[in-house]
């Protein structure tokens, strides 16, 4: 049954797909012309490609496919944010959002069915871990929206950025996340900036050090707490990688970058929780030697949650404080609460919800 299965071509990068091609006796630059097609035209069937022989298109079609995911629901905000949850092929499903800005849009992709690392003010953590999302069902999230919003006649509707803050954790999805994210980058496919394509983490170390020799991509880090008793309790993986450990792999990552690239600190605000004035200097102090800009999150909630936002006036307070001493602070707007599509409150609709713990002690051996 297996070897029926035809090959899903977007699970290949430029090079995996020249490979592909020499081993079937092609030349390489098939592999160019081919990638060209699925993901700068958005083709899904082999006879719309018209530089490539019948005969070639005619095998490819027998063996693989250019199969991206199944529209599950199309939801649209008031704010024009946009949210499919997406049907993947075992029926599980996931979620995308779109965030049109002025000119430019940002596309926040899943890259896990469901999360194992069970921060308590998210979502997603509640649904439990599933499995790891494949590359086609990365870049897929990216080519299904480009299709669908390409075609608006309003030009803003386009993806000009991408973020994997969607479903999961990305470094614990390390290779498919890698080979998506080089595709988002490849001129022949996407051709994003490496400034607009940014990996949000809770902060798995050994996968962050391996990152920076791989690929270069923008990097945002889930700190929200300012010491380590606090974030172990927001953030369960701090007990493996606390917040020195961490702070020390995103230093060596900026190493001989440029000064004005900084890494974001994404920090939640929760009322009465990790919010005072005391947080906020212990904060400033920690982070005085790392080049970062501070992204202050307004927790979104979600049902049964135990966390309440902090109010504008307190999350005013703290910026200011992080701003006296000298940070770059920024408050992230919330966007497309009316359909649940704001940060943490992806849910998507998982099978599996047993598999969180057999997950996270493999995190050490998948990682390193
Ligand atoms: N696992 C990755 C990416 C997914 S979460 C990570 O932890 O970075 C994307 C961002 O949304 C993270 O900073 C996450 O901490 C934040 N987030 C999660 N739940 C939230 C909530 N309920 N309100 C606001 N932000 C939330």
């Amino acid at each position: 049954m297996a070897q029926d299965k035809k090959i899903n071509l977007l699970d290949f990068t430029s090079d995996k797909l020249k490979a592909f091609f020499l081993d079937r006796g092609e030349k390489p630059f098939r592999a160019t012309q081919i990638i060209k097609w699925i993901h700068q035209h958005g083709v899904s069937s082999f006879d719309d490609m018209t530089n490539v022989s019948k005969a070639l298109r005619a095998e490819l079609a027998e063996i693989s496919e250019i199969k991206s995911l199944e529209i599950a629901i199309d939801d649209e905000s008031t704010d024009g944010t946009r949210k499919w949850l997406l049907r993947l092929e075992d029926g599980n499903c996931i979620e995308t959002v779109f965030i049109p800005e002025d000119g430019r849009g940002t596309l926040c992709v899943s890259s896990q069915v469901g999360c194992a690392l069970d921060c308590t003010f998210c979502s997603t953590a509640r649904q439990g871990f599933n499995r790891n999302l494949t590359v086609g069902e990365i870049i897929g999230q990216v080519w299904l929206a480009k299709n669908i919003l390409q075609p608006d006649p309003e030009t803003d509707r386009v993806i000009s950025n991408v973020v994997m803050m969607g479903m999961g954790e990305p470094l614990l999805n390390y290779n498919n996340v890698i080979d998506a994210m080089t595709l988002m980058l490849d001129d022949n496919a996407y051709g994003l900036s490496k400034r607009r394509v940014t990996l949000s983490t809770s902060g798995v170390v050994p996968a962050l050090d391996r990152l920076r020799d791989e690929i270069e991509v923008s990097l945002a880090i889930s700190l929200h707490a300012p010491n380590n008793a606090l974030r172990d309790q927001l953030v369960p993986v701090n007990r493996k990688y606390p917040i020195e450990k961490l702070l020390e792999s995103c230093i060596k990552f900026m190493d001989g970058k440029a000064a004005r690239e900084r890494i974001t600190i994404e920090y939640v605000m929760l009322h009465n929780v990790n919010d005072s004035d005391e947080n906020a200097r212990e904060l400033a102090v920690l982070l005085k030697d790392v080049p970062v800009k501070v992204n202050l999150i307004p927790f979104n909630p979600f049902p049964e949650t135990r966390y309440t936002r902090s109010s504008n006036n307190r999350i005013r307070r703290f910026a200011d404080i992080l701003i006296d001493a000298g940070l770059v602070v920024m408050t992230r707007k919330t966007r497309g609460e009316d359909i649940d599509a704001a940060c943490g409150q992806l849910a998507g609709d998982i099978n599996d919800k047993s598999r969180r713990d057999i997950h996270f002690a493999r995190i050490e051996s998948t990682t390193q």
